[in-house]
């Protein structure tokens, strides 16, 4: 079956698209028709998603960019930068960019909870704000914002207080952006991966993965382009009558999962 061309002539910007998730999107969107503007902290990582990104359909440009998503600075230069270079803001974005940095929240310091939240709330919120800011001060008829929340945002997990508050935040976000939007034709929709296999999950020790796998009802870890898939649909008019939801993409229903106590997931 050929590949859907759902995305043609659509400019769209993935945070966080040197690795794992974020690339497998770009080169998803790509595969689709898209432009895709690459962003991500680490230019280097930006640059070899670029590399690989298909470019069979006429006017399709992609580019890699740097930005830090938790600076107000970074993230309107990112957004200005865009509209200088194509004419036009983004009318797809998926905010893929996140971080983890787990412990125990009786010894979490107060740096990692802060640096977790500002990545991946507060970098969501900058970036959602400065791309929807642009759409809408345009006039552009309609829009797709994508957020990436995680299946930890509404279970919970053992050494991650930090990352499950920001990415139940995300979804509350997620959801105000959906009902304040919708009448500029802006949706928003949050995916919740479940266990993925990324740079991010490799830090988790094997025994650990081994036993998260059993637990999973698909039993086995999720692949990024699986994730990327959901991203696409959402980004395409397919989804034209979907906005406010979260999708989950874990394998199975997680929050049937009790998680033992030797089944942390943080490093070591
Ligand atoms: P990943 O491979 O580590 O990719 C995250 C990317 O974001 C990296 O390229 C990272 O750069 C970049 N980044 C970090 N801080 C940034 C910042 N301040 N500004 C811009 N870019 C920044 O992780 P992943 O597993 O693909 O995760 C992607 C998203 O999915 C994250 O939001 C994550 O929380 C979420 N998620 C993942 C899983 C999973 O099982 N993998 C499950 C649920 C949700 P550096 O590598 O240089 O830090």
């Amino acid at each position: 079956m050929a590949a859907p061309t759902r995305l043609i002539s659509r400019l769209t910007l993935v945070t966080g698209g040197g690795s794992g998730i974020g690339r497998a999107v770009c080169q998803r969107l790509a595969s689709e028709g898209a432009s895709v503007v690459v962003a991500d902290i680490n230019q280097e990582s930006a640059n070899e998603t670029l590399s690989s990104l298909p470019d069979d359909f006429r006017g399709q440009v992609h580019t890699a960019t740097v930005v830090d998503v938790s600076s107000k600075d970074s993230v309107k230069k990112l957004v200005t930068n865009i509209q200088t270079r194509y004419f036009q803001p983004p009318s797809v974005c998926v905010n893929t960019a996140g971080i983890t940095q787990d412990d125990f929240l009786l010894s979490m310091e107060e740096e990692q909870f802060d640096r977790v939240i500002q990545v991946n709330l507060k970098g969501s919120f900058l970036v959602t704000q400065a791309v929807t800011q642009a759409l809408v001060a345009c006039g552009a008829p309609k829009g797709s914002i994508i957020t990436v929340g995680s299946i930890v945002g509404k279970v919970g997990n053992l050494g991650q207080a930090n990352y499950a508050a920001s990415k139940a935040g995300v979804q509350g976000l997620t959801l105000t952006a959906a009902k304040e939007l919708s009448r500029f034709g802006i949706r928003c929709n949050c995916v919740l991966p479940g266990f993925i296999t990324t740079p991010m999950t490799d830090k988790v020790p094997e025994k650990v993965i081994s036993k998260i796998t059993t637990l999973v009802p698909l039993g086995r870890m999720g692949e990024p382009a699986e994730v990327a898939d959901a991203c696409a649909f959402l980004a395409s008019d397919d989804s034209r009558y979907i906005t406010g939801a979260s999708i989950e993409v874990t394998g199975g229903d997680l929050l049937q999962f009790i998680f033992p106590a030797d089944v942390v997931f943080i490093k070591g």
